[in-house]
């Protein structure tokens, strides 16, 4: 409720004009900076909160969190919300740690792993000669940090069966590298030879980033890297194979050094982007590897079962070791397909961008989500 006097003042601007009138004072105005107006924010998929669909376009996991996290939960002291949390997620650092071999000054935590790239992005990208390197078609966040923190970037066009080379990323000077692995949206995994390789090839003074948010679902880690390579910080989330994309939980294990940057960064923006629920159900969740282990395995297994059928179907699919299939049909435009499954209350994830235009991402659901899908699919658009 405004008080008598604002009340006042807000009437007098309104009948200046008519509300586009307003607004358009407002553009113009001295009020925000040339770094605002340059900025192009990254879309992210829909959320829906109006209407009950399948989602089956941002990759969250089927199945619930570990079922420990409720007994927490309902035995939790709320006096433990009166006080700020633990600026440095120290148990929450030190459980992953142990899980990772590492120690715990190797471990920074985030609100999810966009914040830990975000951070990355600025700490340890955009110095010295050459540009950032990445491929063309990857994480869409990745061009959105560049231009945030204005950081001069080169893509790497994948090959033409869309795998990433990562020879390509050594062919010229470059002041740091990024990739996911398994990259999105294709699913496409590289073999940890190969990020070996890159590593003992590519500058020791220029960090390599490695966005392993889709890793556990049938990829190969380059965690057991990190002693050999204080210039690889490879950073993970809590929202996929831990199901918890709700709690907002990332983390990067790295070298002592990049971690510490890291802090630096996180010090610099926000002390307490943790809340103290995060960080406790954070480390419950570790606890329960075997509860986890189940849910991948049947992901992954549903994965390879929806894939042959989509191929049976007269379907391309990529070859993926994510929790998504990237397929798409010759002869019907993504768009179509996207447009179509929508309208029978199924979300997946279409991009509008060169090269990728003809095909869909398909997040894996629970068994009996998928052969609706597939039902849809074989009803025709
Ligand atoms: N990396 C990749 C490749 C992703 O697809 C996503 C999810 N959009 C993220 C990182 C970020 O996930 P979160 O912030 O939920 O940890």
């Amino acid at each position: 409720m405004l008080s008598p006097p604002a009340l006042s003042c807000a009437k007098r601007v309104l009948v200046r004009g008519p509300l586009f009138a307003t607004v358009n004072f407002l553009e113009s105005a001295t009020m925000f900076s040339e770094r605002l107006k340059s900025l192009v924010p990254y879309t992210p998929g829909e959320q829906p909160q109006d209407k009950k669909y399948l989602k089956l376009n941002t990759n969250e996991n089927p199945y619930p969190p570990s079922p420990r996290i409720r007994e927490v939960l309902d035995g939790l002291d709320i006096e433990r919300l009166r006080l700020y949390p633990d600026p440095m997620s120290t148990k929450l650092r030190e459980k992953l740690a142990v899980k990772w071999g590492l120690n715990k000054d190797q471990v920074f935590v985030s609100n999810g792993s966009d914040e830990a790239l975000s951070f990355c992005f600025y700490a340890f990208f955009g110095s010295g000669t050459g540009k950032l390197l990445f491929p063309d078609l990857t994480y869409s966040f990745f061009p959105v940090y560049c231009s945030f923190y204005t950081i001069p970037y080169e893509t790497v066009p994948l090959k033409d069966d869309f795998t990433i080379d990562l020879g390509r990323f050594l062919e010229k000077p470059s002041c740091g590298l990024i990739f996911p692995n398994p990259n999105a949206p294709t699913g496409i995994h590289v073999p940890l030879e190969q990020v070996f390789s890159l590593l003992e090839n590519y500058p020791r003074d220029k960090v390599v980033v490695i966005d392993e948010a889709y890793i556990d679902f049938g990829g190969e880690s380059a965690i057991g890297l990190i002693q050999a390579f204080p210039n690889l910080a490879v950073v993970r989330t809590f929202s996929k194979s831990m199901s918890l994309a709700g709690l907002r939980l990332g983390f990067v294990l790295a070298g002592e050094r990049l971690v510490s940057a890291l802090f630096t960064v996180k010090d610099s923006f926000n002390s307490y982007p943790l809340d103290t629920l995060a960080q406790l159900i954070g480390e419950i969740a570790l606890e329960d590897e075997t509860y986890y282990r189940s849910i991948t395995e049947e992901i992954i297994s549903t994965r390879e079962d929806f894939g042959r059928e989509l191929a049976e179907l007269g379907w391309h699919v990529f070859p993926s070791k994510a929790n998504f299939v990237f397929a798409g049909k010759q002869g019907i435009p993504g768009k179509k397909i996207y447009l179509g499954l929508k309208e029978r209350g199924i979300l997946v994830r279409h991009f509008d961008v060169d090269r990728i235009r003809n095909f869909v991402r398909i997040t894996i659901g629970k068994r009996e989500d998928m052969n609706r899908l597939l039902t849809v699919i074989r009803e025709g658009f």
